[in-house]
């Protein structure tokens, strides 16, 4: 039973997406089958009877948020992993199934996921962290300025506070604590690039709203906010101009492009994480982002 309804999922999954999948078999009919299947081989049902409450959160950040607010009572599952890139992920047959049964879907929001499909499918099960957010120009990288870490932390926090309500306290007090860290960093950020230059250029534009937060100047290679997006000669010629000036780009990871424009203007590539593939900690990679940004704009 459960093989054929995978198969279809399989097969439907391919031909239209996820959501629509979801949203066509209906999610009552798919639950009580899969209730039924797991009854019969006692799997996830001792799970749901001990009341443990599960969120599928969507990549590193928002995993890494919704483990700080849910502590030892949540149990999170990442559906993107280490290594993949989340811009154009394509969830896998096992995570359709993780995201049907999961009490929370945790989203950065702002067309991130769009590998989701519909998100009206999920209904009351997803939260999207972006909510609380001021959101520029629909660049989805909000999460790369710690004080919206929080924001999107505390989204989650309340949550599960709604449809957990005994332990409540716990998670907004998690939030708070989370706050407080994400706090402390962003004093850090400004206190370290107090007197710096300011202009920084990157491999794709992820550090759009880092930029804007800390008085900055981003000059992306690739405009767009996808890392695969096309770049136009017109911003090659100006990352590479500024990349002569600074004598840096600040790049995910080294790519025929950005080794061809740093060798053309003369410049080092330094890595910038933006926790996309990255295997975290969110707070060390910020760290680390830190000192890369010091060394390249702070030295001169
Ligand atoms: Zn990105």
């Amino acid at each position: 039973m459960k093989t054929a309804i995978i198969a279809g999922i399989v097969a439907a999954a391919a031909a239209v997406g996820v959501a629509a999948v979801l949203a066509g078999m209906g999610p009552d009919q798919m639950d009580g089958q899969m209730m039924a299947d797991e009854m019969a081989d006692g799997g996830m049902m001792a799970d749901e009877m001990a009341g443990g409450i599960t969120v599928a959160a969507s990549f590193l950040p928002i995993y890494e948020f919704a483990t700080a607010v849910g502590g030892n009572t949540v149990s999170v599952s990442q559906l993107v992993p280490p290594g993949a890139e989340p811009h154009d992920w394509e969830p896998t047959v096992r995570q359709v199934q993780e995201l049907q049964e999961a009490d929370i879907i945790a989203i950065n929001g702002i067309h991130f996921e769009e590998w989701l499909g519909d998100l009206d499918a999920y209904g009351g099960a997803l939260v999207d962290t972006s909510a609380p957010v001021e959101v520029m120009h629909e660049d989805p990288h909000i999460w790369l300025v710690p004080t919206n870490a929080a924001l999107q932390a505390r989204e989650i926090a309340m949550a599960l506070a709604e449809i957990d309500p005994g332990n409540a306290d716990e998670y907004m007090s998690n939030a708070d604590i989370f706050t407080a860290e994400m706090d402390a960093l962003d004093a850090d950020i400004r206190a370290g690039l107090e007197g710096c230059g300011t202009e920084f250029v990157t491999a794709h534009g992820a550090f759009s709203y880092f930029a804007e937060e800390y008085g900055l100047v981003q000059h992306a290679i690739i405009a767009g906010g996808d890392p695969h997006g096309e770049a136009s000669p017109h911003d090659i010629g100006d990352a590479a101009a500024h990349a002569a000036e600074t004598g840096y780009i600040l790049a995910e990871s080294p790519s025929r492009l950005v080794d061809a424009t740093a060798a053309e203007a003369g410049a080092e590539v330094l890595i910038l994480d933006p926790l996309e593939t990255s295997e975290g900690p969110y707070e060390d990679v910020m760290r680390r982002n830190l000192g890369v940004l010091q060394q390249a704009l702070c030295t001169q």
